[in-house]
């Protein structure tokens, strides 16, 4: 273990934070000493501008300067001082909720101050609350508020309710201080720690940057001060991958040739044959699963592409010798439909499939426990609750992840190790349709093998997508009808109104209303993530069975929802979504041979991001295409999706900011690697600490 920034003592070990101050901390991640010094600010605020009073703005943070004209005590629910200060331009009002007498005595009429805060608009003028003041005994008095606080810029760090930035910033002083005093060992080799500043001087710049910092470039993470940490903490998050695959290389798996007594007569019952690139893929997986080291690969294929076979044929080849099979999805929903897939398609050749979620009662969990403990499911298919401990198989072969974009890689890993029995280790197959650019892929994904299924199935139309205002809600509703009258099925998305389940669930009940209203003669149904697990089931299968015309949905059907014979899908508010959401839930239709249409609704104005991502939706249906442009457009802030990298949690890399340091992290990777592997693991036990246990050697 090293305790290179502290990384080991925990928050209440600095002077000046007691219980509660802790827990606000924790809220925001920060757990040890060294995450809150690795707590660095959003932005930085410039104390040295002043303006005049008649210029400043609401809303942001300046310095005025004004002469002294009254001040008086008010008592409104509780005391409350105010200066009134007056420049050319215009009067303003300091307020002091918190003061004393001293601090009145000193505000004398005709005097001049400075005052540096947050521009409010009050009642009759603008005001300062609590402002940061300097009283000066005439204009000319050269005391500008850069003497007062000795920096001048501020930094301004992300924060949570009841934590000042007064609290963080002192904490992170006094945290600081704690370093200096215990002057950190660099954890890099020589040769690669040389290129950087020393961590005492790097994190004093972007805590306390000085006159001379380059501001711009600490922000856009180009100045050598954070470039340091992004080096290393990508270089932790690289390493941690590779020792994770080093490791997978020396355990042990079950070697499992297919004998085809259970592909073929599968084959046989499909009604179509799987693609050239389906058959492909597998092939790689057979050919690991032959292996004793457990397969780790990822199954890559864009929305449509026909993952569910591949993971059919996989687990095939595993219960054809003998083992049990786990499939875990990330929604009830698309745990539901694959579990009625595999029953539909194992079944018939005798085996048992079962299924498990956490909403099932106790007693049916705990019938299923002990049916896993004995061997008697085969197949199981199940959400998180897969996870549990109680959870145990008899003879598990093979853990298939679909959407693994929706777990981390800690949650993959746990599940992995729930299948070691007697040091043999479960092969792992992880699918995911989120089409990651390659430099980003190969870090993301360092410790997997990754097939690509390249090719949809035959008889697909490319979705025809449009762009709308809301303002033309009648002419959509009018094709709604159009569309069920002739027999096909559709899609309204209600996306999120706020962050916020319920509010999302009571915006689409308001909108079924709405639309059984107008079109009474159709059978409109609702499904949103707060209802239970089996009205979900039974709307699903209603509208999966045609019964249904047209499904109301929140966000719930983003991932894996695959009905054929559905061919329109409405998106409200289409503007307030990403594009690689906006990807996965277009790919919900076209999925039959009739030609699809997606409809983008959006709230006008469009923002300039909203309006470039709204083109690549209407000129492409290609994953790839679409993820390139997600990053090109992207620039200005709207990230590929936080979510979407769910695999990668980072504290300060930002991956699409920082990609071009990837293959000098890679080249690094193997020289710490081979030449000192102790640093490999300070490095892991600094930046990713609860990855540490699944690293042995
Ligand atoms: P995804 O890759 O998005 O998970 P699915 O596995 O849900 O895609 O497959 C999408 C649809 O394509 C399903 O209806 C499935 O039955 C169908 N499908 C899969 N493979 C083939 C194939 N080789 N030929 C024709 N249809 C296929
Ligand atoms: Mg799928």
């Amino acid at each position: 273990m090293s305790d290179r920034l502290l990384n080991h003592i925990p928050l209440i070990k600095l002077a000046g934070i007691g219980a509660s101050l802790e827990s606000k901390f924790h809220a925001l991640g920060i757990k040890t000493i060294q995450d809150l010094l690795l707590h660095f600010p959003l932005r930085y605020e410039d104390r040295s501008s002043s303006c005049a009073i008649g210029d400043a703005t609401v809303g942001e943070y300046t310095t005025i300067e004004g002469r002294i004209i009254k001040t008086e005590i008010i008592f409104k629910r509780r005391q409350m001082l105010l200066c009134y200060i007056q420049d050319d331009s215009g009067i303003a009002i300091l307020r002091f909720m918190h003061f004393n007498a001293g601090m009145k005595a000193s505000m004398i009429v005709g005097k001049w101050i400075s005052a540096y805060g947050e521009i409010k608009s009050g009642k009759t003028n603008l005001e300062i609350i609590h402002p940061q003041f300097k009283i000066k005994a005439n204009k000319a008095e050269q005391a500008s508020l850069s003497d007062l606080n000795e920096e001048r810029f501020t930094p301004i760090y992300p924060s949570t309710y009841g934590l000042t930035q007064n609290v963080i910033r002192k904490m992170i002083k006094s945290a600081l201080i704690l370093l200096k005093n215990n002057l950190p060992n660099e954890i890099l080799p020589d040769s690669l720690s040389q290129n950087y500043l020393p961590i005492l001087d790097a994190l004093n710049i972007i805590h306390n940057p000085s006159i001379t910092t380059d501001i711009d470039q600490l922000l856009v993470g180009e100045h050598p001060a954070i470039k340091r940490f992004v080096f290393e903490e990508l270089l932790a998050y690289h390493l941690s991958m590779l020792m994770i695959k080093r490791d997978n290389q020396k355990q042990r798996a079950y070697s499992m040739h297919s004998n085809q007594r259970l592909i073929l007569p599968f084959l046989a019952s499909l009604p179509f044959n799987p693609t050239h690139a389906q058959q492909r893929v597998v092939q790689d997986i057979y050919q690991d699963m032959t292996k004793h080291i457990p397969m780790m690969r990822l199954v890559q294929g864009d929305v449509g592409s026909g993952k569910t076979l591949v993971a059919a044929m996989a687990a095939l080849n595993a219960i054809e010798n003998g083992h049990q099979v786990v499939l875990m999805a990330p929604t009830e929903i698309l745990a539901e439909q694959h579990f009625n897939n595999f029953k539909q398609w194992f079944e018939p050749l005798g085996i048992t499939v079962d299924w498990l979620s956490g909403r099932l009662t106790a007693k049916n969990k705990q019938q299923r426990y002990e049916a896993l403990k004995q061997g008697e499911i085969t197949m199981l298919v199940g959400t998180h609750a897969v996870f549990v401990d109680k959870v145990e198989f008899s003879n598990l072969g093979l853990v298939i992840i679909d959407e693994q974009h929706r777990f981390g890689v800690n949650q993959r890993l746990s599940l992995w190790e729930k299948g070691i029995k007697n040091a043999i280790h479960p092969h792992q197959l992880i699918m995911t349709a989120t089409p990651i650019p390659r430099t980003l892929a190969m870090t993301v994904y360092a410790d997997l093998d990754v097939s690509i299924i390249d090719e949809l199935p035959p008889g697909r139309t490319p979705v025809t997508t449009v762009v709308i205002p809301n303002s033309r809600r009648e002419e959509i509703i009018d094709k709604v009808n159009q569309a069920c009258l002739s027999h096909r099925q559709v899609y309204w998305v209600c996306t999120l109104v706020e962050e916020s389940e319920t509010l999302d669930a009571q915006a689409a009940e308001m909108l079924v209303e709405e639309l059984k209203e107008r079109l009474p003669h159709l059978n409109i149904a609702l499904v949103h993530g707060k209802m239970k697990s089996d009205e979900k089931q039974s709307v699903m299968q209603a509208f999966k069975a045609g019964e249904v015309q047209l499904l109301v949905a929140t966000t719930v059907i983003e991932v894996g929802v695959d009905v054929p014979n559905a061919s329109l899908m409405i998106i409200e508010n289409a503007e307030r979504l990403g594009l690689a959401q906006l990807h996965q839930l277009r790919g919900r239709v076209g999925r039959g041979s009739a030609i699809s249409h997606c409809v983008l609704m959006y709230q006008a104005p469009l923002s300039r991001i909203a309006q470039a991502r709204m083109r690549v939706m209407r000129e492409s249906n290609d994953g790839f295409v679409i993820a390139q442009k997600d990053l090109e457009i992207r620039g200005s802030g709207e990230i590929l999706g936080t979510r979407q990298m769910g695999e990668a949690n980072f504290k300060i890399v930002d991956l699409i900011r920082d990609q071009h340091l990837i293959s000098e992290v890679q080249k690094a990777s193997y020289l710490i690697l081979s030449e000192s592997p102790e640093c490999a693991k300070q490095l892991v036990d600094c930046w990713l600490p609860e990855r540490q246990k699944y690293i042995n050697a």
